[in-house]
Parts: structure tokens; C-alpha cells; sequence
């Protein structure tokens, strides 16, 4: 066993480390308070390579892992998580591309994708979130074309994709086995965009509801074969998870270093807050927390980069990391006090931050089911 990271992943970590310091840090707030699409800074993280970094090289990106691509999330959400996870999202659509398109599509989508456009990742509806099998939105055979109705709510990063890759059901009757994916171009008469959902915290990052009315694509925007839908979101997930969960490393990061400083310099009764035990040990279990959360999901991401089976590690990795940000963020509230209530500090916006990571990418008592599932061997 190593838990040493290759020369080549230093690099990468490195990279977006810095970037993260000094081009996301500095104007998270700012982002944060006024709702802001970060344009500039999704330009320059795609400039360095930041972005996209599991498409392969055949296609024209850097082919990195699962591992590399948590490495940087990870250092992008220090800095700030709407801003991280709005530049690391093509990952969910270019997971579904790859596991189930042929060589074309991959070709032409992921081209477009390293080209600097963004795509969407489309299957939760207003009826139906953790019961995936539960959407409504058909896709109806015609000739050699598909005609798509429904809407789609929450879509990350619809509001600047320039794609989707959007679950219908074509055989209502056939449960899990009748959903099929469609690579959907937002241009297409009859797919409309509402507007940002107006939300709790990760405010820098924008998800909006997408309608489809009457939409027409051909035969050859089916990902895989009809019937595949629901397999691919399953097996996207396993490779999607990790880097939830490196959503929440970053996190939880950034609140024990806020939590640290402020420990160190706060003082009652004569001393730092930190000579206080009961303030100590918050911190040391915050440090538990982010070692285990860490642990879990670098070997999730191993697993899949292997080519091995990691839906176990991978639901554990997101339950517990996103569970563990959620409790971070609320005792560092409690170390800043009165203070970490006020807007003029930075912790209340990590604390609004965190919460949406235990629903997104399936939720904490999601998770916990799958793993009960896996253990159960059904
Ligand atoms: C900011 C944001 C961004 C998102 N981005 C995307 C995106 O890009 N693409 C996309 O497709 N979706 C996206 N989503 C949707 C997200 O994946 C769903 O919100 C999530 O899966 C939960 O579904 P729901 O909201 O319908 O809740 P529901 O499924 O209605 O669940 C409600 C509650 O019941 C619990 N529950 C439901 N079923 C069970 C069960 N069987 N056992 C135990 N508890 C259960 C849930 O855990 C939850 O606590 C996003 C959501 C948010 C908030």
C-alpha cells in the first residue's frame, strides 16, 4: 500500500492550490453576495487545464483519473465550493459519455466540452429525485427520430451549457430497464432554461429547471441503447461520488484553517479559545473527521481508476464526507461564537455552503441505502 501521490499529482494539486488561493479565495464573497456566474475565473481555470481533466487524450484532454480529478476539486472548493464545483460539473455529463457513447458522440461532445463549452447532467424532475426511476419525461420513437416532453429541475450548469445529457423514459412500462439517455442541443426548438434557482448557499454556482417541449432529436442522440438510461446514471454515479465528496474535503479544509486562526487569536478568560478544551477538541474532531472523509474517497477514486467495483466506497465516501462537512461547518460557527453568525466573517457562508452537499448527487439516506444494498450483496 502508498499513500505517497506521484510526482504528476503533486503538480496538478499544486496548480490548483494556487489558483485557488489566489484567484478564487479572494473574491468568494463577493461571488457569494451578489449570486455571481464567475465567467473570469471559469476562463482562466480552463486556460491551466483545470477543467475537464478526465477526458481522455484521444479525444483531445489531459486523461487524467478519478484520483486527480478529486485532487483538484478538492483544492478548487477551498477556495470556494460554488465557485469549485460549478468549474469541475462537465465531469457528471462527460462520466455519462463515457461509459455509454459510441465513438462519435464521444468524439464530437467531449471535443466540445475541452473546447471550452460546458454541458449538462439532466435526470432529477420536480416529481422525482432519489427515485430516478420515477421521471416522466418520454422520449417517444418517430421514424428515425425521438420526440422528448417533460421538464427537468435543478440542472447544474444549465444556464451556460451548450448541451445536456438528459434521462427519458422510452418504455414507461419497463420500469428501471425502459430509460435511455439523449445528448440534447440546447439550441433545439422547444428547450427552454428558466433562470437560476434562487438558493440556501453555493450561490456562484447556477442550477435551473429545463423544459422540453416537443423536442426533436435523431436516432443517433441515444447514449448507448435504448433501455441503458438508468445503468449509465448508476454506474456515472460511482465515478461522480468521489468527487462530491472532494467537494466536501475542500470544505472542511477551509473551515479548520478558519477555525485555527481564530482559536489561536480569540481570547476569554485571559487566554486563546484554543487553550480551552472543549474548543481544542472540536478542532481535533473536525482534523478526524477530514482525515477519515479523505481517506475514504482517495481509495473510492483509486477503486474506479483501477477499473474496480467502488459503488460501496463510493456512496461511503459521499455519505460520510458530506455528513462530516455538514457537522464542520456548524462547529466552526460555534468556535467563532457570535461572530460566526454575522456576515461581516466568512464561516456563515461555509455553514450555507454545506448544507446542499448532504441532498446533491444522491443524499445522505440515499447513500446509506445503497451501502445497506451492497452489504446485503442485492
Ligand atoms: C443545488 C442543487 C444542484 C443539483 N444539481 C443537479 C444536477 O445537475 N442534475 C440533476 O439531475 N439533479 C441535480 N440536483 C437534484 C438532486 O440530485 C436531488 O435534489 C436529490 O437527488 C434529492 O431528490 P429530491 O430533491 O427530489 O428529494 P426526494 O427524493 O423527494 O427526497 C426527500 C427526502 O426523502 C428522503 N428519501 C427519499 N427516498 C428515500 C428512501 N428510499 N429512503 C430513505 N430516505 C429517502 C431523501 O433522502 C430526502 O431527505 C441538484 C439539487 C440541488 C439542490
Amino acid at each position: 500500500m502508498d499513500f505517497q501521490l506521484s510526482d504528476e499529482q503533486r503538480l496538478i494539486q499544486q496548480t490548483a492550490r494556487q489558483f485557488a488561493k489566489k484567484k478564487i479565495y479572494p473574491c468568494s464573497a463577493e461571488h457569494d453576495e451578489q449570486a455571481k456566474w464567475p465567467a473570469e475565473i471559469h476562463k482562466q481555470a480552463w486556460e491551466l487545464g483545470l477543467m475537464n481533466v478526465t477526458v481522455p487524450e484521444e479525444y483531445g484532454g489531459p486523461g487524467l483519473g478519478c484520483l486527480e480529478n478529486v485532487l483538484v476539486t478538492e483544492q478548487l472548493c477551498w477556495g470556494c465550493v460554488g465557485i469549485g464545483a460549478g468549474i469541475m460539473l462537465n465531469a457528471l455529463p462527460t462520466e455519462v459519455l463515457l461509459i455509454g457513447a459510441n465513438r462519435e458522440q464521444k468524439k464530437t461532445c467531449l471535443g466540445r466540452l475541452v473546447a471550452g463549452e460546458y454541458a449538462a447532467y439532466a435526470v432529477t424532475e420536480p416529481c422525482a429525485g432519489s427515485d430516478v426511476a420515477g421521471i416522466q419525461t418520454r422520449a417517444v420513437k418517430r421514424g428515425n427520430e425521438y420526440l422528448l416532453n417533460g421538464s427537468k429541475v435543478w440542472i447544474s450548469n444549465a444556464n451556460h451549457a451548450s448541451f445536456f445529457t438528459i434521462l427519458a423514459k422510452t418504455d414507461p412500462d419497463a420500469g428501471h430497464r425502459g430509460m435511455s439517455f439523449f445528448l440534447v442541443d440546447r439550441d433545439l426548438p422547444g428547450l427552454e432554461v428558466g433562470n437560476p434557482i434562487p438558493k440556501l448557499g453555493q450561490k456562484a454556482g447556477f442550477s435551473a429547471e429545463v423544459f422540453l417541449n416537443d423536442v426533436v432529436v435523431p436516432e443517433s442522440a441515444l447514449i448507448g441503447q435504448a433501455g441503458d438510461g438508468f445503468k449509465i446514471a448508476m454506474q456515472a454515479f460511482d465515478g461522480s461520488r468521489p468527487m462530491v465528496a472532494g467537494f466536501a474535503l475542500g470544505l472542511m479544509q477551509r473551515c479548520i484553517d478558519l477555525s485555527l486562526e481564530y482559536a489561536l487569536e480569540r481570547k476569554t478568560f485571559g487566554v486563546p479559545i484554543i487553550e480551552h478544551q472543549a474548543i481544542a477538541h472540536k478542532i481535533a474532531e473536525m482534523q478526524m473527521r477530514m482525515e477519515a472523509s479523505r481517506l475514504m474517497t482517495y481509495q473510492a477514486a483509486w477503486l474506479a481508476d483501477q477499473d474496480k467495483r467502488n459503488t460501496l466506497q463510493a456512496s461511503c465516501a459521499k455519505a460520510f464526507a458530506c455528513d462530516a462537512v455538514m457537522w464542520v461547518a456548524t462547529e466552526t460557527m460555534q468556535v467563532y461564537g457570535g461572530y460566526g453568525y454575522s456576515k461581516e466573517y466568512p464561516v456563515e457562508k461555509l455553514f450555507r455552503d454545506a448544507k446542499v452537499l448532504q441532498v446533491y448527487e444522491g443524499t445522505s439516506e440515499i447513500q446509506r441505502n445503497i451501502i445497506a444494498r451492497e452489504l446485503a450483496g442485492r
